[in-house]
This record gives C-alpha cells, sequence and structure tokens, in this order.
C-alpha cells in the first residue's frame, strides 16, 4: 500500500489521530516524525504518522495504533497476559 502524502498541520494531526499536540512536537523535535516545510507552516505528512503510530503487539502479533511510542502489547488483555506468562 502507497503510504498518504496528504499533508496537515501538527493542529490538524493532533485532532484526527487523538495524540496531544505536545507530543507530536516531541516526536518532531527527537526526529521520529518527519516534517515538510510549506512557507512559513511546519507540516507533518499523514502517511509518516501512520507508520509511527502503528505498531506489532509482542504477544499476539497484531497490528495495533499504539496511543503512545511505549505500548507494546495490542490490548489490556494481552497486556496481563504477558505478564502472566513471564510470571510462570
Ligand atoms: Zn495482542
Amino acid at each position: 500500500m502507497k503510504p498518504d502524502e496528504t499533508i496537515m498541520t501538527v493542529e490538524q494531526a493532533a485532532e484526527m489521530f487523538k495524540v496531544p499536540v505536545l507530543t507530536l512536537r516531541e516526536w518532531i523535535f527527537n526526529g521520529r516524525l518527519p516534517v515538510i516545510h510549506s512557507g512559513r507552516n511546519v507540516m507533518i505528512a499523514r502517511g509518516a504518522l501512520e507508520t509511527l503510530l502503528v505498531g506489532t503487539c509482542e504477544l499476539c502479533g497484531e497490528r495495533f495504533r499504539r496511543p503512545n511510542l511505549r505500548a507494546r502489547f495490542c490490548s489490556t488483555k494481552c497486556r496481563q497476559r504477558a505478564h502472566r506468562l513471564k510470571s510462570e
């Protein structure tokens, strides 16, 4: 699938993906999220953000939309199961 090249402002991206503007600015600052300069505006390509937000669950291998970059499991159920497996 071709990545979505639609560009949007940080504010639009935050709204669309329900991610705090501050979080997006942090990702841009530390280079995780590439930006496109359009005149005086800093724009984000939708596809780049989508890629960053999709993770693979460490337990079931399911692809999921991460609420933050530290999320490792697709659901609370998987996280709890992983914990249980580790302690057995
Ligand atoms: Zn899972």
